[in-house]
């Protein structure tokens, strides 16, 4: 059996995403600013394909840009929000400590060239409080971006209550919303959002593309300069058939979504069940009701998270620990240490992040399997051994 169980880090595009991927580069491959009718048909493909990714967030075609990914809706959207601000003598922003690190990398460079940077403390159930945002607000304050939905631990936001503190403080708000798009019923235009980040290839379309969602009225600037395409906010020539992936995973995403939330919640609560009931001294990374529909997020006592993930991966599961950028590295994910755990448990964290095709035969399966790998891997440790025999204290 192989159960690809890392839809967080990134997702199986759809057959409809494909063949529309395949359409724009067979038939629409046209430059879209050119004049004869090859360009224009791809740039009637874009404008449609524009409208219905608008259609499908709740906005208007023309708050949207296409940019590369996530990451550069994120550093675009902070770096002008900055810039702007300090044309004002604002230069102070706020965000938060367990952000993706496309937001925190991009704030470590502005304070680097003189901005401020507050980041707000994640409580221990992973959620940030719009009474701590309005706490944090001073009259230079130039930004507020808060994360939508956290990919590691997947607890989401109470971004309409932020962004209505936000907008009563005229202070641009901004929310990474990269993986909440496509699997939570986001209206744009009605949760106070001045400006969304979104991706792709999070809900089974490709990798590469992405959006900055601005606010009509919000002023902002471009990232990458050049040509005058996306209203010369983007320069670049578009990348139509990934445009026309995406929009056709975003409208199956959310014709899908009545029926996907519910399922995948009862998955993910199976899971987490199976898990608390198979496993002692673990415990749950974030909230257990507000989170991602398919997010599984532990932390184990006595375990290494990589070597638990090679021994999963031997089992046939493909999972992650922490996000797909801190595996690989030694340092404790900078998201469980910002919701309190200490270096020692974060280190044995494990994210199952399920999809439309995972199945109830799979959740057992890895319930089992991730019993057997826990218990394996306790057996060896000496922290293990010095926890049962009391020379340690446990701490979950
Ligand atoms: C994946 C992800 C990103 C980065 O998106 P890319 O399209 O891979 O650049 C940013 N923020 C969050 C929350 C993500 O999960």
């Amino acid at each position: 059996m192989r159960i690809y169980a890392d839809n967080a880090a990134t997702t199986r595009m759809s057959p409809g995403a494909i063949a529309a991927v395949k359409e724009g580069m067979e038939r629409l491959w046209g430059n879209p600013s050119s004049l004869y009718s090859l360009g224009q048909e791809a740039n009637e493909a874009l404008t449609g394909a524009r409208e219905r990714i608008a259609a499908a967030l709740g906005c208007s075609a023309k708050e949207l840009t296409f940019t590369s990914g996530g990451s550069e809706a994120d550093n675009q959207a902070l770096r002008s929000a900055a810039a702007l601000g300090a044309r004002k003598g604002k230069k102070h922003i706020i965000s938060t400590a367990f952000e993706h690190h496309a937001v925190l990398h991009t704030l470590r460079a502005l304070e680097r060239e003189g901005y401020e940077v507050t980041l707000l403390d994640v409580h221990e159930n992973g959620l940030v409080t719009p009474e701590q945002v309005a706490a944090a607000i001073r009259p230079d304050t130039a930004l507020v971006s808060v994360m939508y939905a956290n990919n590691e631990i997947g607890t989401i936001q109470p971004v309409p209550e932020i962004g209505r503190i936000c907008r009563e403080k005229g202070v641009v708000f901004h929310t990474d919303a990269v993986q909440a798009v496509g699997h939570l019923p986001i209206r744009i235009d009605e949760e106070n959002i001045d400006m969304l980040s979104l991706s792709g290839h999070k809900f089974h379309g490709p990798k590469g593309i992405g959006v900055l969602y601005v606010r009509r009225g919000v002023p902002f600037l471009p990232l990458i300069e050049g040509g005058a395409q996306e209203r010369g906010k983007r320069a670049g020539t578009e990348n139509v058939p990934a445009v026309l992936g995406m929009a056709a995973a975003l409208e199956e995403a959310v014709t899908g979504m009545q029926t996907n939330i519910p399922r995948v919640t009862a998955l993910r609560d199976r899971l987490i069940q199976g898990i608390r009931r198979e496993i002692s001294h673990c415990a749950l990374n974030g909230d257990g009701e507000k989170r991602l529909p398919g997010n599984v997020s532990f932390c184990f006592e006595g375990i290494e998270g990589e070597s638990l993930l090679l021994l999963l991966d031997d089992k046939g599961i493909s999972a992650s620990s922490g996000s797909a950028c801190t595996s690989g590295s030694l340092d404790p994910s900078h998201v469980l240490l910002a919701i309190g755990r200490v270096h020692d448990v974060a280190h044995g964290s494990l994210r199952l992040s399920l999809g439309e095709e995972n199945t109830e035969e799979e959740v057992d399966y890895m319930i089992s399997a991730v019993k057997e790998v826990v218990d394996y891997l306790r057996g060896m440790s000496p922290v293990w051994r010095d926890l049962q025999e009391g020379r340690r204290q446990f701490i979950l």
